[in-house]
């Protein structure tokens, strides 16, 4: 049948051409070199690690080449699509400090190559659909579920690769009689690729992390727009990636293999290919082998479990650096404390077969990065964290925000910072026996003291126990008390000979500390004292002598 013909048809209430959507989004003005990227999630909710490894990817390019950042949101699934799942989207990676220069934004668009969700873009798809079908190049096709079910089931009873393509694509030359009799009986039509492929042709091309590879060309007639004249992300991509201009594509290596189809899309629609970067997926151990991140299986694999746990964004995003580029951690090494927007990302060093997530590693990082923050960064950091999760310590906190900050000063600034703090949910722990209703004894004496004499040297201490002295007086004190009561007063002295000793000065420490802060490790247990002060110092020692 004549396509112009067919186009008209099938699209009657489309007027605009490809050249009036040329007109409304020319190419960009950007400096030489500048790349423009985007982050193209489905609003479902749900945030995977990936997306962030993704998006980080997406943001270091853009704005290490001073081009654009944009997000452009896939709801063209309507099932998958929650309510604010924007919302969802800009907070998750604000809270990594990734900014859009321009896309979708809480209050509608923000941006001169919108609309940017696929949902209100129908016109424009339809444009290039039709013009698709004036040049021969789509095609409509009638068949119910039913029909294409019983394609598959014969295939997969010969053997045969599943698809419409071949003698199976039975509406690909259909005669027009049959198309018309179709149209009339206002039949539901899917619009299909008409592919020229052939799987026997392979077709060579070059990922920025892949490198030069080989795939094989598509044969199968993908659909386009489906029934409801919505696009399937393989059309949305080329029309959307095209008019937004943008330069490069990061997304997941699983779109590999539909690679060959979207090269054949963006030559029949006649546009310039960006460049693309298959990212690979995050994997972790597990049982001996390697698999990838699961929604299903692994909590860690959401962007909120990070949130939740309080793990400092700073350190996810430090973290996913390392991860991202094999040689970050030498430059940071090499770098402390300079902010990691000062790397010189490359698409060169990125891992092309999977990278593996570590907790350990994490943990590791998020430790450091709190050491290294002041006393009232952690207070503000934990402070956030509590008001969602723990109100009740975030109130006890903030109630006296002095007391709090000396605390979160012991042990924090000089060379090597304590690294006490993993994550702001593990602070409560750290720090709660410094507050009277969080207070308890946890841990139990170590084994092998008698009960008297742990009184006797609770006493001896209680009776020498002056807070005005400084640490070595009262470290001397201690030790006088204890070698007073059969405790050793050097730890040398007592490993080389401890007979005739009941124990060391360390044992006389950890009776204090237990007493002190109901554990048996703890920040310098001066600086606890100095901090909780003589009465309730002299309380807690005595409390728990009766409690023995
Ligand atoms: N909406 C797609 C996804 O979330 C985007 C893939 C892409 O970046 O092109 O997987």
């Amino acid at each position: 049948m004549d396509n112009e013909k067919l186009a008209e048809l099938l699209f009657p209430d489309v007027t605009s051409v490809p050249d009036d959507m040329e007109k409304r989004y020319p190419p960009r003005t950007l400096p030489e070199g500048a790349k423009v990227t985007r982050f193209a999630p489905s609003p479902t909710g749900f945030m995977h690690l990936g997306n962030l490894y993704g998006a980080l990817t997406d943001e270091r390019l853009a704005h290490q080449s001073g081009g654009v950042f944009y997000l452009r949101i896939e709801d063209t699934d309507g099932k998958r699509t929650v309510e604010n799942g924007v919302d969802l989207i800009i907070r998750a990676l604000g809270q990594f400090d990734l900014k859009f220069d321009e896309g979708a934004a809480s209050d509608g668009d923000n941006g001169a190559y919108g609309p940017y969700r696929q949902s209100e873009r129908k016109e424009i798809y339809q444009t290039y659909a039709k013009q698709l079908v004036r040049d021969g190049k789509a095609y409509p096709c009638f068949c119910t579920e039913q029909e294409l079910a019983d394609i598959r089931a014969e295939q997969e009873s010969e053997k045969l690769t599943p698809g419409y393509y071949g003698k199976w694509a039975v509406w690909r030359d259909a005669p027009e009689e049959k198309v018309l009799k179709a149209l009339e009986e206002n039949k539901p039509f899917v619009l299909r690729f008409r592919s020229e492929g052939s799987p026997e042709n392979k077709v060579k091309f070059t990922d920025m992390i892949k490198g030069d590879i080989e795939v094989t060309e598509n044969d199968i007639d993908h659909v386009l727009l489906k029934s409801d004249g919505i696009p399937t992300y393989h059309f949305a991509h080329a029309v959307d990636d095209h008019l937004m201009r943008t330069t490069h594509v990061v997304r997941d290596e699983s779109w590999l293999s539909t690679l060959p189809f979207h090269i054949q899309l963006f030559r029949a629609l006649g546009f310039r290919m960006p460049k693309y970067l298959h990212t690979a997926q995050v994997l972790k151990n597990d049982g001996g082998g390697k698999r990838k991140l699961s929604k299903r299986k692994d909590p860690e694999a959401a962007l909120a479990f990070y949130h939740e746990k309080g793990y400092p964004s700073a350190a996810v995003k430090e973290y996913l650096m390392t991860l991202l580029n094999s040689n970050y951690e030498e430059w940071r090494t090499a770098n402390p404390g300079v902010p990691l927007e000062s790397f010189p990302f490359s698409a060169k060093k990125m891992s092309v077969s999977g990278c593996l997530f570590s907790f350990e590693k994490l943990d590791d990082i998020s430790r450091s990065t709190i050491a290294a923050m002041s006393a009232s960064e952690v207070f503000d950091g934990v402070c956030r964290w509590a008001e969602e999760y723990d109100p009740e310590f975030a109130a006890t906190l903030k109630n006296d925000r002095s007391y709090a900050e000396s605390i979160l000063s012991v042990g924090r600034g000089g060379n090597k910072p304590r690294k006490d703090i993993t994550v702001w949910s593990g602070v409560k722990q750290y720090m709660g026996f410094f507050y009277d209703r969080y207070f308890s004894v946890t841990d139990p004496l170590p084994e092998g003291h008698d009960k008297s004499d742990v009184h006797a040297v609770l006493d001896g201490f209680l009776l020498s126990y002056d807070p005005a002295d400084d640490q070595q007086q009262w470290f001397e004190k201690i030790k006088a008390v204890g070698e007073r009561n059969g405790y050793c007063p050097n730890m040398k002295e007592y490993r080389s000979s401890p007979e005739g000793w009941k124990g060391s000065v360390a044992d006389v420490s950890s009776f204090l500390r237990l007493a002190v802060t109901g554990r048996l490790a703890s920040p310098d247990l001066y600086a606890v004292m100095e901090i909780l002060g003589k009465d309730r110092v002299e309380k807690r020692i005595k409390d728990f002598k009766e409690s023995l």
